[in-house]
């Protein structure tokens, strides 16, 4: 596991009620099964309203996705490797490990 999950409190953040179609939080892929990706679980739900910050530490990928402390939190994130800066050899062990 590569990935580094950062999370940046936003307390003046408007909060909108929890949208029901997400009783259990979401589960965020931003890979549609395009190439190497790496996978991890996020704290559901967040501490409150902000944000988290993911990166991978190894090929520099990296996004970010609000938060509200609330049922509709993203509970977990597939992010897409920078596949131009990894060799092929070690993104494949990656995602043996992932
Ligand atoms: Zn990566």
């Amino acid at each position: 596991m590569t990935l580094e999950v950062l999370w940046f409190d936003r307390t003046l953040a408007r909060s909108d009620a929890p949208d029901p179609e997400y009783p259990e939080g979401v589960d965020l892929d931003l890979c549609r099964d395009i190439g190497p990706a790496c996978w991890t679980a996020l704290r559901y739900p967040a501490r409150g309203p902000g944000y988290y910050h993911i990166a991978c530490t190894r090929c520099g990928s990296a996004t970010g996705c609000m938060t509200k402390g609330q049922t509709d939190d993203p509970r977990s994130i597939r992010l897409p490797c920078r596949v131009s800066a990894v060799s092929g050899g070690s993104f494949k062990m990656e995602n043996q490990a992932a």
